[in-house]
């Protein structure tokens, strides 16, 4: 028979250290053991090490009130035997929540440097990326240290332009925290950490913990969104401008793919419908727009028009050149619920 003898004592060691509620135990047998004996002599080898390691250890770890897990436990402890050695696996923390992005010069998630494509270099400064801050890192890096999580990775539902800034409600996100030591952390204290050392740059809000089921859900929602936009038109703004632009709300809108990103997609229409539209005059030559959209819309290419890649557009329906000055989204139509 194979002692675990050894793998308990390194299990009670890392358990020290490690914030869980739950374990659960894995066997690796090694080839020389495992040929002598048949499928069902494994399998009964590997359950009676399992059960009477887990019930040692449940009894060792019953004041911190971690017990055996079988379907969805916050550690895994497999005791591989052909490598010989001890291997962790620790369940991520999924966090949910939504983020404001004040500045017009942070990306949401890393951008790599499109010199060197992120080993760094001189153009970057050694970086390996274009910028410096990201949303993600913002958010990450208190959470990181506070856990102790190797990487964090962020699921969002889409992203605004660098240049765009995210106001309103937020938009959804799911923070991924890769083999955190600590899970047990306050994200109200987070929530007002990140938002006091980021002031002017960004925030978070409604920060709760979720199951990994969310970041499919965020990656397959399609919300409308809402955005507002200061564009200028070469002409001055006359009263009938309004009736026409009130038109388009509720229009269906056909785009070809923008010129700007067309080196990257596919060429082909879109159909996409202007769900309302405000429009208000900030002075002689400027409005601001506040245009919801399904989602998927180029809202920029519908002020534009795009040269014609867009139509209708506000370009088109006033008769003169419109451009978008700054662009805001100020509502991502999404709720995670549960
Ligand atoms: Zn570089």
């Amino acid at each position: 028979m194979l002692s675990t003898a050894k793998f308990e004592k390194e299990i009670m060691e890392k358990a020290k250290s490690l914030e869980f509620s739950t374990f659960l135990l894995g066997v690796v047998l090694p080839t020389d053991f495992e040929e002598k004996l048949s499928e069902e002599e494994r399998l009964a080898a590997k359950a009676g090490m399992k059960r009477s390691l887990g019930m040692r250890l449940e009894t060792a770890w019953k004041k911190r009130g971690i017990r055996a897990d079988f379907t969805d436990p916050d550690v895994k402890f497999t005791l591989d035997f052909y490598r010989k050695r001890l291997i962790l696996s620790i369940k991520p923390l999924y966090i949910y929540g939504r983020y404001l992005k004040y500045s017009r010069e942070i990306p949401q998630s890393k951008w790599p440097c499109r010199k060197c494509q992120g080993s760094g270099c001189d153009y970057c400064k050694g970086e390996g990326a274009m910028y410096s801050e990201t949303v993600e890192g913002l958010l990450a890096s208190p959470l990181l240290k506070a856990t102790g999580a190797k990487a964090t990775k962020m699921h969002a539902v889409g992203r605004e332009d660098i240049d765009a800034r995210m106001l309103g409600t937020g938009r959804p996100f799911v923070l991924e925290l890769a083999s955190p030591k600590k899970r047990k952390i306050s994200l109200a204290k987070f929530e007002e950490e990140i938002n006091r050392k980021n002031k002017g740059k960004m925030a978070a809000n409604g920060l709760r913990f979720v199951e990994k089921d969310a970041i499919g859900k965020v990656k397959a929602a399609q919300p409308a969104k809402t955005y507002q936009l200061k564009v200028s038109c070469t002409r001055a703004i006359t009263k009938s401008d309004f009736t026409k632009l009130l038109r388009l709300s509720g229009k269906l809108i056909h785009q070809k793919t923008p010129e700007r990103v067309l080196h990257r997609r596919a060429d082909l229409v879109r159909r996409r419908k202007i769900l309302g539209l405000k429009a208000k005059q900030v002075d002689k030559n400027t409005l601001e727009l506040t245009v919801k959209a399904q989602s998927g819309t180029y809202v920029k290419e519908f002020v534009t028009g795009d040269k014609g890649r867009t139509r209708p557009s506000v370009s088109e329906v006033l008769g003169c050149t419109c451009k978008p000055l700054e662009l805001d989204v100020i509502d991502v139509d999404f709720e995670l619920g549960g």
